[in-house]
């Protein structure tokens, strides 16, 4: 399999190698190296996209959550369209736009106040600031597996070497393990933040059990922290997040990805409280700067995507939609070393020595991981047409047709029956 892509895919190989004299490993986003060499896109189109060999797939990469409008919406293109021609790009003062956008973000997703930034992993350090500030204390408890960003990212159990303030994390070593939260929690000086994806994402799209996220909470609570929700991968799974759809009462959340509309974008918001120390008017606030924060393209089409596209009726049929197709995965890859995870248009593709039912954190799936059949199977569904993170998280995109995810779980099952010497438990 490995051999045939190479062969297929030689604009991509000598793309690669060309884009490596000017980027250190040909990209600037390590999530997109792949050996032996990634694929380079050259156009997308509602919810599909063309490599530079000229394949076509139906796209389940989603732009890793961000891309949930796909390519090309029409709603999307027309708000681009106009604020450049009415509005223009950024006016380096505040604006009405950003004003109504955060009026639309603070009521789908409940919170009393809200500011912008570029980014989640920006929402995410913005909002431990606040943290630090509200609660004048340092530290912040993160689980292991976890995604907050580019600079704060905490897999096999520790914080990643470029992590800002790395001594100040400290990360529970298994995610959905109640008891194992309570103690650390419980046991940490100087507390300031609790932080938790409800479903981790990066991490292998494992679901977080209510009793657990709600019992996170009330731990940061005992020791009067802030419990900061980062939903920026799963404001996605429910009208008003997953947050208020779980009765989970963070203090704070975190939003991104495609609440641009699929431009750059980050948020963060909650208790006025909290989000209180950065309002300029009260005296020792915290500056909280970024050019880009309030651009006016974003603004506008950040709201058109959140209030004209993604309605709250959108989301519950969308997520209707997925839940159908991960049950019909689930049902291929039953018997099998293939398991799958997630949540409504979030899905987890694992595969595992014994093709683990019940998988609630990364150290589950670790121990027992077969990367030479998720390998397998990602040369070969790029082969049958579908393009899926090496990884094997699939983020959907809201225009895919049916069409497309039965024809998605038929070369499932297809590559299930081929292999089943190396596939079948
Ligand atoms: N938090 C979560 C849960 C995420 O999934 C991501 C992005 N994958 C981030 C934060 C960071 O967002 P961004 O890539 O926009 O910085």
């Amino acid at each position: 399999a490995k051999a045939r892509f190479i062969a297929n895919n030689p604009l991509s190989k000598a793309q690669h190698e060309l884009a490596a004299g000017a980027l250190p490993g040909g990209n600037t986003r390590s999530i997109l190296h792949t050996s032996p060499f990634p694929l380079a896109m050259k156009q997308g189109k509602d919810s599909y996209v063309w490599d530079l060999d000229n394949h076509k797939y139906v796209d389940f990469v989603g732009e890793l959550s961000a891309g949930l409008l796909g390519h090309s919406h029409p709603a999307i293109y027309r708000t681009i369209h106009h604020t450049l021609t009415e509005t223009g790009l950024s006016l380096g003062a505040t604006t009405t736009h950003e004003h109504a956008y955060a009026e639309l973000l603070c009521a789908r997703f409940r919170l009393d106040r809200v500011r912008m930034a570029n980014s989640g992993t920006e929402a995410n350090l913005h909002a431990l600031a606040a943290a630090r500030h509200h609660t004048g204390r340092r530290r912040v408890v993160v689980f292991s597996g976890a995604y907050h960003g580019a600079v704060l990212s905490f897999g096999d159990g520790v914080a990643a070497p470029n992590t800002v303030d790395r001594e100040e994390f400290v990360v529970v070593p298994r995610y959905n393990d109640l008891e194992m939260a309570r103690r650390v929690i419980a046991g940490v000086e100087d507390l300031a933040a609790v932080l938790v994806e409800p479903v981790q994402g990066a991490g292998g799209c494992i679901v977080g059990g209510r009793e657990f996220l709600v019992g996170v909470r009330e731990a940061a609570r005992e020791k009067g922290a802030v419990f900061i929700l980062d939903e920026v991968m799963t404001s996605r799974l429910a009208p008003r997040g997953l947050g208020v759809e779980m009765g989970l009462e963070p203090d704070l959340v975190t939003l991104g990805k495609y609440l641009g509309g699929g431009l750059a974008f980050g948020a963060f918001g909650g208790r006025e409280e909290v989000m209180r120390v950065y309002d300029p008017r009260v005296a020792g606030s915290l500056p909280h700067s970024g050019t880009f924060n309030n651009n006016t393209l974003v603004m506008a089409v950040g709201k058109t995507a959140l209030g004209e596209v993604y309605t709250p009726e959108v989301c519950v049929e969308f997520n209707k939609k997925g839940d159908r197709f991960r049950d019909r995965l689930r049902e291929v890859a039953n018997g099998s070393r293939l398991s799958v995870t997630g949540k409504g248009s979030l899905i987890g593709l694992h595969f595992t020595e014994d093709g683990m039912q019940e998988i609630t954190c990364g150290e589950d799936v670790k121990e027992k991981a077969r990367p030479d059949l998720r390998d397998l199977f990602w040369f070969e569904m790029l082969e049958a047409g579908f393009w899926v993170t090496k990884r094997g998280f699939i983020a959907m995109i809201l225009g895919t047709p049916h069409e497309d995810l039965g024809d998605f779980v038929e070369a499932v099952k297809v590559f299930l029956e081929r292999h089943q010497a190396i596939l079948i438990v």
